[in-house]
């Protein structure tokens, strides 16, 4: 049986209740997801999803990142809601795709994970799987696992087994309605052009979800434990000396009341150049190097590959700044000394991430 795989959460129950339920069948796992937005986190999914698999000895295949002919198929659907028309042609795609898949891999039945989803009615996706399964020749299994307490035993399982639990349901769509509902930054579409791994961003997750399979592999106990933290982005910065742009490197917490300040460098304390107003600190690249032991030789260097994120906010203290400041700190080639333009637009906000703790009892 052919089972197509929307993500860890959801398969990790279903699969093993397949197992109890036709314990004749060889069951392989077909993780077919283009509408998952953006590609890291699609990989997040998988990752996850391949643990789930390996842990329940059930053959996974990778079916096709074909996001392109998936925004094809839901054009002119991008405003729907969640669980609108825009749901159902999506649903639609990765249940036909299944079974075309199914049916090229000589398997005479499939289901899929989505089944347990509360955006549709269990009738209205037997419906569309059957016709679909009749199509190829064969038939669609729809199992109704949510009855009863389903859902509530596969948020145990989920919890005990530490899954990977996404808040957005997959489409950038979908998350852009969902971050604007909840006034919220949708900072998974944030990636920096340094490639730099900012907190609590996709690419943050993925380096911790593929270091606790290098624990288990090693046989190390460890838990997923939630942080309150404060986070950043920048959204754009621009930094004019008398109007003319020049290098400049953001370090990370840097903030301004609105998202233009100008003047002129007054004083320094040490290490620090101080302009005239809002805040906004000077620190030259070569004190920034002797400061982070890094030996950058030009500002296009460090714009493009910066050290990492905690490293550069390990910075402040020290520079002798509290752990909880939030001046604009602008590292440059040399101090300006003629009339200064800051645009700056960064965000600071209440966050919650994960960390990967060792076990000790
Ligand atoms: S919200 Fe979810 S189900 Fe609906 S279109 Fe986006 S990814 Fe598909």
């Amino acid at each position: 049986m052919l089972v197509h795989i929307c993500c860890a959460v959801d398969s990790h129950y279903f699969l093993q209740k397949l197992q109890k339920d036709y314990p004749d069948e060889k069951l392989v796992g077909f993780f077919y997801d283009p509408n998952i937005h953006p590609y890291s986190e699609y990989y997040l999914r998988l990752l996850d999803v391949k643990r789930s698999c390996k842990m329940l000895g059930i053959e996974l295949i990778e079916g096709e990142y074909d996001t392109e002919a998936w925004l094809e198929a839901v054009r002119g659907l991008e405003h729907e809601p969640e669980k609108g028309a825009r749901c159902a042609v999506c649903f639609d795609r990765r249940f036909e795709v299944s079974a075309k898949k199914a049916a090229e891999l000589g398997e005479k039945t499939f289901t899929s994970t989505l089944l347990t989803s509360p955006k549709k009615s269990l009738k209205q996706l037997k419906t569309a799987g059957d016709a679909l399964a009749e199509k190829e020749g064969i038939s669609f299994v729809a199992p109704d696992y949510r009855k009863a307490s389903g859902t509530q035993e596969q948020n145990i399982l989920a919890k005990e087994d530490q899954l990977y639990r996404q808040d957005y349901c997959g489409c950038l769509f979908g998350l852009t309605m969902q971050r604007e509902q909840q006034q919220k930054l949708a900072d998974e579409l944030f990636v920096p052009i340094s490639g730099q791994v900012q907190p609590e961003s996709i690419e943050a997750r993925i380096a911790l979800y593929e270091k606790r399979w290098k624990l288990e592999e090693q046989g190390v106990t460890y838990r997923i434990v939630k942080q309150r933290f404060l986070n950043w982005r920048l959204k754009f910065a621009t930094l004019k000396v008398r109007k003319v742009p020049v290098a400049a490197h953001i370090l990370p917490y840097s903030t301004l009341r609105g998202t233009y300040t100008r003047g002129k460098v007054e004083y320094a304390t040490g290490v620090l150049h101080h302009m005239s107003r809002d805040e906004v600190k000077f620190v030259t690249l070569d004190d920034y190097n002797n400061l982070l032991g890094t030996d950058y030789t030009d500002m296009m260097q460090l714009i493009f590959a910066p050290p990492p994120f905690e490293q550069e906010a390990a910075l402040r203290s020290i520079l002798g700044l509290d752990s909880y400041d939030l001046s604009s700190i602008v590292i440059v080639e040399t101090v300006p000394e003629n009339k200064i333009e800051l645009i700056l637009d960064a965000e600071t906000y209440s966050d919650v991430k994960e960390v990967l703790l060792p076990t000790t009892s």
